[in-house]
């Protein structure tokens, strides 16, 4: 303990004491994430952040020399599991209102795109991209989730992560840009909107190049850049359509080789590359622009072989899957989840949007995640502690909020205190019935959310306490 006589404000960071007002959240099963599950746990929140977790006695008897003296502690009790609020990898919250795009079937990915274009149209002349954007905010933190990647093509719709205090990076998209008109005029306007974005009170900013089938080269080239002089991070759909696969299925081929006979030629796009015969997929495509890094993750990751996960792996370049939407429209396979498990990439989950996607809610796709692991031939018992991974800590990787001030996806002393209330059945009197458990959440938690919490703020409670 220090007196004031000897104040370290250095030390008291360390030990924020002395507490005037924390609230527990105490259950029989806490998931932190950062380390082991923990039986008839507490967490101890002050303000927007954790001070301890651990077991319920442990935390009550630490806080005891942590309070001031007549400080009180509110104890809410959940009867089921308490996990961090889980981060949705890959989303545009600004289509909410698209879900009739979402309940049609496609022949290809073509044919959905060709149905999704004419509701966008109309939805930008006559529509509420505001609303629609903050509808889908509210969704997610009713199913649990508290900070999102979200990509968006209207200011107007960028605030929906803000509107509900959630955290996480809110993506402008840029799109359908040839090489001359991008240098010409298309800089220019990026950096307009992206200052308009910048001007409003938003969690954070990040620019998203839509896709190697919608840019030329050189936004291609210049994004990434302009992203890194301003601090921002990437997302980009990359590998999710057939037309992005290597020609050759060069299994174990590292691209140095192929790539040495394209390298040096400035070609205009990634499909001249294609036309002109090259075997490079989107994934090495891009790599040899510079366009990857840690500073950026992918959304689908569908038709990436084996040379292809490498190079995002060497880069530091996570995953978003996403695997519903890939089915709704036509991605032609899905993504080689057990080879991403047993290699080690880094993965997270992304529901899409509802324009191709039947909800918001992650837990839907870790359920099919999970089925399509086993069913691709992945045997390790740990495949439920991987997933619950992705739903958290993953995620926040892949927005860069995972270590440091403000980080997310996980539950220790200093984290913010972002957290999800899940009412499954819980098992606890052997380990047995505890892996029981944790399987239970990520194959049927969906729609079980009962609370959200957001930076220490109850913002979400459907009778959970
Ligand atoms: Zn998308």
């Amino acid at each position: 303990m220090t007196t004031t006589d000897d104040f370290d404000p250095l030390y008291a960071a360390a030990h924020p004491a002395p507490l005037t007002e924390v609230t527990l959240y105490s259950a029989p099963l806490i998931i932190p994430v950062t380390g082991p599950v923990i039986l008839d746990g507490a967490i101890a929140v002050s303000g927007s952040r954790v001070v301890h977790v651990g077991t319920r006695r442990w935390v009550l008897d630490t806080l005891k020399q942590d309070m001031a003296t007549n400080a009180r502690i509110d104890e809410h009790h959940w009867h089921g599991v308490i996990t961090p609020g889980l981060i949705n990898a890959h989303t545009h919250l600004q289509y909410t209102n698209m879900a009739e795009v979402g309940r049609g079937t496609y022949q290809s990915f073509r044919d959905w795109e060709l149905g999704f274009n004419p509701v966008y149209e109309r939805l930008c002349e006559e529509g509420d991209w505001k609303a629609s954007a903050e509808e889908g905010a509210r969704m997610m933190v009713e199913a649990g989730t508290t900070a999102a990647a979200d990509i968006v093509t209207d200011p107007e719709a960028a605030g929906a992560l803000a509107s509900q205090g959630m955290h996480g990076v809110a993506y402008w998209e840029v799109m359908d840009w040839r090489n001359d008109e991008w240098r010409k005029v298309g800089v220019r306007e990026l950096v307009r909107h992206l200052g308009r974005m910048r001007a409003e009170d938003l969690p954070s900013v990040g620019i998203s190049p839509h896709a190697p089938y919608t840019l030329e080269t050189a936004p291609f080239v210049d994004l990434p850049d302009i992203a890194r002089q301003l601090d921002m991070r990437l997302h980009i759909h990359l590998a999710e359509t057939p037309m992005e696969a290597g020609a050759h299925g060069a299994e174990g081929t590292l691209s140095t080789y192929s790539a040495a006979s394209w390298r040096d030629e400035d070609w205009t796009s990634y499909q001249q590359l294609k036309d002109a015969g090259q075997g490079a997929s989107a994934i090495q495509f891009l790599d040899q622009l510079g366009s990857l890094g840690p500073d950026v993750h992918i959304a689908h990751g569908v038709w990436a072989d084996a040379e292809d996960r490498r190079i995002l792996r060497q880069r530091g370049v996570g995953v978003a899957l996403c695997p519903r939407s890939n089915r709704i429209t036509v991605t032609g396979r899905d993504a080689p989840i057990r080879e991403y498990l047993e290699e080690g990439n880094l993965l997270a989950v992304g529901t899409d949007s509802l324009s191709s996607s039947p909800s918001l809610d992650v837990l839907d796709d870790v359920a099919m995640l999970y089925d399509l692991a086993r069913e691709q031939g992945y045997a390790g018992d740990d495949l439920s502690h991987r997933l619950i991974r992705m739903m958290t800590l993953g995620g926040a990787q892949e927005l860069g909020m995972h270590v440091g001030a403000g980080r997310i996806g996980q539950i220790n002393a200093g984290a913010m205190a972002d957290l999800a209330f899940f009412d499954v059945p819980v098992y606890v009197a052997t380990p047995r019935g505890i892996e029981d458990t944790l399987e239970e959440l990520v194959r049927h938690g969906a729609g079980t959310n009962r609370a959200t919490v957001i930076s220490g703020r109850v913002v979400y409670n459907n009778h959970a306490f």
